[in-house]
């Protein structure tokens, strides 16, 4: 159903939108591929997210991909719904398919697996416990992602408890709901740590946790980017726990969405990890 034959149109609806990193690293494809194609910002304030997304199906688009404020919001607007996406309760990514239907998947919790994997090959979900931090969209992915790679347990911490135990209970009996006083507790006998909060981003104070209680070969994850070496993360490294940065996440989330538009999968290389984390 693209009406542009041999010229693919995606781009990102949000709002705002012009910050986003992701028609810097669609675009960098595009052209390390030699594709015919374009990757552009959407700007779509909040209440014109269905009008926006029917008119991707008229402007011959293969899709887009959803951030902030619309990732919840645009999913009453597609015609179907991927089960990981449903899981998780928000779309990334809308893919428009060749008889014009809007699929909506969600490739966060895939995304930050795989960067995962990428920093710490031998790390294995099978291994022991994970501690997630926070109960937020981050976390509904994460864990998602966890359950699904085989995690035997998933212990969520949140602020809130009620949002923790609302996510455990939505992903069955792997996961368990905890208060933020038990988070130190928490740590002991983990094979994984992931941080899903805010806190640690530029801007936020950092991330109040002690980690005397992780095992040392436990892996840490931050979700953050920004900075690349967040506080949490560089606390870690010192103690010789192996780490895992938030831009691993980012780059990861857009290759499922860019294979499905453009048919072809394309790399995370080291080139393209320096050009995106100019800045950060
Ligand atoms: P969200 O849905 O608003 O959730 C925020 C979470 O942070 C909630 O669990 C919240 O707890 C917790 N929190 C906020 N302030 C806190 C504090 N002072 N102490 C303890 N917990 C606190 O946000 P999100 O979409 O999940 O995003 C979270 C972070 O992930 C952001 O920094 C975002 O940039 C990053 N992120 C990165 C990627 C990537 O590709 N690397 C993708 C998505 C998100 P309460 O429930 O108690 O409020």
């Amino acid at each position: 159903m693209n009406a542009r034959k041999g010229f693919t149109l995606a781009g990102v609806m949000g709002w705002p939108v012009s910050h986003s990193r992701s028609p810097r690293l669609h675009g960098h494809w595009i052209a390390e591929l030699g594709l015919q194609g374009t990757y552009v910002p959407l700007p779509v304030p909040p209440g014109r997210v269905g009008e926006a997304v029917r008119g991707l199906r008229a402007l011959g688009f293969a899709g887009c991909n959803v951030t902030i404020p619309h990732k919840v919001a645009v999913m009453e607007h597609l015609d179907e719904i991927d089960p990981m996406a449903r899981q998780i309760g928000a779309v990334n990514t809308i893919v428009v398919t060749e008889d014009g239907r809007l699929v909506g998947r969600n490739t966060d919790g895939e995304g930050w697996l795989r960067g995962l994997r990428d920093a710490q090959p031998g790390w294995r979900a099978e291994a022991g416990p994970a501690v997630v931090l926070g109960a937020g969209g981050a976390a509904r992915a994460v864990t998602a992602a966890l359950a699904a790679a085989g995690a035997p347990a998933i212990r969520i911490v949140n602020r809130t408890r009620e949002k923790a135990d609302a996510l455990a209970a939505s992903l069955g009996g792997v996961a368990t709901g905890h208060g933020w006083a038990e988070r130190e507790a928490l740590l002991d006998g983990a094979a994984l740590l992931v941080n899903t909060t805010s806190q640690g981003m530029k801007g936020q104070p950092p991330l109040d946790i002690a980690l005397e209680r992780l095992p040392r070969a436990a892996v840490v994850s931050d979700v953050v980017y920004t900075p690349l070496e967040t506080p949490l993360l560089a606390a870690a490294r010192a103690r010789g726990n192996p780490t895992s940065d938030g831009l691993g996440m980012l780059l990861n989330q857009a290759r499922p969405a860019f294979a499905a538009w453009f048919g072809v999968e394309p790399e995370v290389t080291a080139e393209l990890r320096a050009l995106m984390a100019e800045g950060l």
